[in-house]
C-alpha cells in the first residue's frame, strides 16, 4: 500500500494521516488473516423469475465473522481492500468457493442454477484474470455457463480497451458478464454498445423508489428499455415489496432480486430450495 501511494501522498502528508494509514494497515492485516483463518464465507441471495416464480440464478455475497467484532458487512471492508491487491486475493477466495460449491451440488445431483460473484474492476483488469478463471472451472469441473461476473460501471470508462479483451476471454468460457449497480455509474451509451454484456442490473436505489409514482419508476423504465434496445437482460435488484415487483413487471422487468422473495442465505438453506425446486419442476 505505501509503496503504491507513497509518492502522491507527500504532498497530502498531515499529522493525522500517520493514524489513518496505520489503522488501514492493520485492518488489511485482519483482512489477510481472516481469509487464512476461515472467518470469511459466502452467502447466497435467489434470484427469481417472477412469471414462473422460479429461482433462475443466484448471488454469492461474502460475510466476515470477525472474533471480536462480530459479523462485518462487505461495505465496511470491500472498500479497504479495494485500495491495495488485497481485493484480488478476496476474488480468488470467492471464486474458488463458489466453485467448489457448485461443483458437490452437482456431485449430490442437484439442479444447479448459475451463480453470480461480484469481483472488483482492479482484479478483472489485472494480470492473468482469465487464465484464473479457466484454470479454476477446469480445476471443479464446471462449466463456464455456471458462473457470471459482476463488474460495478467504474472500470469500463477507464480501460474499455483492456476491458473488452478480458471480458471476450470470460465469454469464451462461457461466463456471462453483468453490469452492477447500473445507473449510478458513469458508463455512456457508447461504452454499453461496445463492450461484450449480458446483464444490466438496475441499482436498488431505484428499484426501492419505485412503486409509488415517484421518479424511481421512470428511471427503472429508461434503463429496462436499454437493456431491451441494446439485447441486454435486465435485472432489478434490491425488489422489497408486492408493489415494486408488480411496477417492474408491468415495465417488461420480471428477473428480480430481493428481500421480497429471499434474503441472502447459507448453501446449505440454498442447497435444498434448489432440490425443492427440482422435484416441483419434475
Ligand atoms: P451488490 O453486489 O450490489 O449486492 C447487493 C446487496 O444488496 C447485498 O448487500 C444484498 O444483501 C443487498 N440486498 C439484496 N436485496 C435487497 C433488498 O431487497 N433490500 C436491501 N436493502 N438490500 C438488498 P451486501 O451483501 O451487504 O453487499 C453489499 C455490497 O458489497 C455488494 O453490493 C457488493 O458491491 C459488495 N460485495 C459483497 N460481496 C462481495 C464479494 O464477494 N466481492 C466483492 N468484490 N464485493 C462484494
Ligand atoms: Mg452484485
Ligand atoms: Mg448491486
Ligand atoms: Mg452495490
Amino acid at each position: 500500500w505505501a509503496k503504491q501511494n507513497g509518492r502522491d501522498n507527500a504532498k497530502f502528508y498531515e499529522p493525522h494521516m500517520a493514524e489513518k494509514v496505520s489503522g488501514q494497515f492493520q485492518f488489511e492485516q485482519e483482512i489477510k488473516e481472516a481469509l487464512d483463518s476461515h472467518q470469511m464465507f459466502l452467502v447466497y441471495q435467489p434470484q427469481v423469475d417472477s412469471s414462473s416464480d422460479r429461482i433462475f440464478g443466484l448471488e454469492a455475497l461474502i460475510r466476515w465473522q470477525h472474533p471480536e467484532k462480530g459479523l462485518v458487512s462487505p461495505a465496511e471492508f470491500i472498500p479497504v481492500a479495494e485500495e491495495s491487491t488485497l481485493i484480488n486475493k478476496i476474488g480468488e477466495f470467492v471464486i474458488d468457493s463458489v466453485l467448489r460449491r457448485l461443483s458437490k451440488w452437482q456431485q449430490d445431483k442437484v439442479d444447479v442454477v448459475p451463480v453470480a460473484v461480484n469481483i472488483s474492476g482492479r482484479h478483472l483488469i489485472s494480470e492473468g484474470f482469465p487464465q484464473f478463471i479457466e484454470r479454476s472451472l477446469r480445476h471443479y469441473k464446471v462449466d463456464g455457463r455456471w458462473l457470471k461476473i459482476e463488474i460495478t460501471e467504474g472500470v469500463f470508462i477507464h480501460d474499455v480497451h483492456e476491458s473488452i479483451e478480458i471480458m471476450s476471454a470470460l465469454k469464451t468460457l462461457g461466463v456471462e458478464i453483468s453490469v452492477d449497480d447500473f445507473g449510478t455509474g458513469y458508463s455512456s451509451l457508447h461504452y454499453l454498445k461496445m463492450l461484450p454484456l449480458d446483464i444490466l442490473k438496475i441499482d436498488q436505489s431505484f428499484v426501492l423508489e419505485s412503486g409509488d409514482g415517484a421518479e424511481g419508476d421512470k428511471i427503472c423504465e429508461a434503463i429496462i428499455q436499454l437493456a431491451q434496445n441494446l439485447d441486454l437482460q435486465v435485472i432489478a435488484e434490491g425488489v422489497e415489496t408486492e408493489l415494486q415487483a408488480k411496477v417492474l413487471n408491468d415495465l417488461g422487468c420480471n428477473l428480480h432480486q430481493g428481500f421480497y422473495y429471499f434474503r441472502p442465505e447459507s448453501e446449505e438453506t440454498v442447497g435444498e430450495r434448489l432440490r425443492q425446486q427440482s422435484k416441483r419442476l419434475a
